[in-house]
């Protein structure tokens, strides 16, 4: 199954990966996670990608179609992928089809999530993650038992440097110049499932399943 899942900051992409990697067994590919692991590991990636990212602006696309199809050649992916983040511009889109047809992998499904600015500012502020084991908490949705503490491996509740208001708003205009674009690129080829992402996550995760249902 290759499937990418699309969508603004706040969408949901983390919570529903989550849930469909769950389902279908295969691996959940994030461009934004790779590349905080390598900032986090200083490598040469992550010193070049580290100050587009804290800006809230798109890493250059030859670098990321680099990293993702090294990764798209590893074991796991022999059932396929879920791949949140990427292709996020036209340029990357077309690349990656290529990129996608040489292994044999073209993508099948892309689920777009689609929510209100006013309701992602409010999912975005209040997000916090885990370091270490990457769970994903909202300080009014959903949060830890224990005020600021991981639930599963009890390490600090941190904020991303990009979750606030101002960064989300850059974030929101990449993605309306940016990826609506590649939207449209897959909406040619047929393969697009828009979805009400406002909605509670367990309507969303339903439609997702349904859309899915019809590739596997
Ligand atoms: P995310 O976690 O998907 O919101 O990504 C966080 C940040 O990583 C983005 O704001 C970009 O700076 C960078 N990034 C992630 N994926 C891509 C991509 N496909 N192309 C360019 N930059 C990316």
């Amino acid at each position: 199954m290759n499937i990418l899942i699309m969508g603004p900051a706040g969408a949901g992409k983390g919570t529903m990966s989550d849930l469909i990697l769950k389902e279908y067994d295969i691996p959940h590919i994030s461009t934004g996670d790779m590349l905080r692991e390598n900032v986090r590991n200083n490598t040469e990636l992550g010193i070049e990608a580290k100050s587009y990212m804290e800006a809230g602006k798109l890493v250059p696309d030859d670098v990321i179609n680099a990293m993702v199809e090294k990764r798209l050649q590893e074991p796991d992916c022999q059932k396929g992928y879920l791949l949140d983040g990427f292709p996020r511009t036209l340029v990357q889109a077309e690349a990656f089809s290529e990129i996608a047809d040489k292994i044999g992998k073209p993508v099948e499904s892309v689920i777009a999530l689609e929510v209100d600015f006013e309701i992602l500012k409010e999912r975005i502020t209040g997000r916090r993650i885990c370091p270490k084991c990457g769970a994903i908490y909202h300080i009014k949705n959903h949060p830890s038992k224990v005020e600021g503490i991981c639930d599963d491996c009890g390490a600090e509740l941190t904020q991303r440097k990009d979750d606030t208001v101002e960064q989300l708003t850059v974030r929101m205009e990449e993605y309306d110049k940016s990826t609506k674009p590649v939207i449209d690129f897959y909406e040619g080829k047929g393969v697009v499932t828009h979805i009400n992402a406002a909605q509670k996550p367990d309507v969303v995760f339903g439609e997702i399943k349904e859309a899915l249902g019809k590739i596997a």
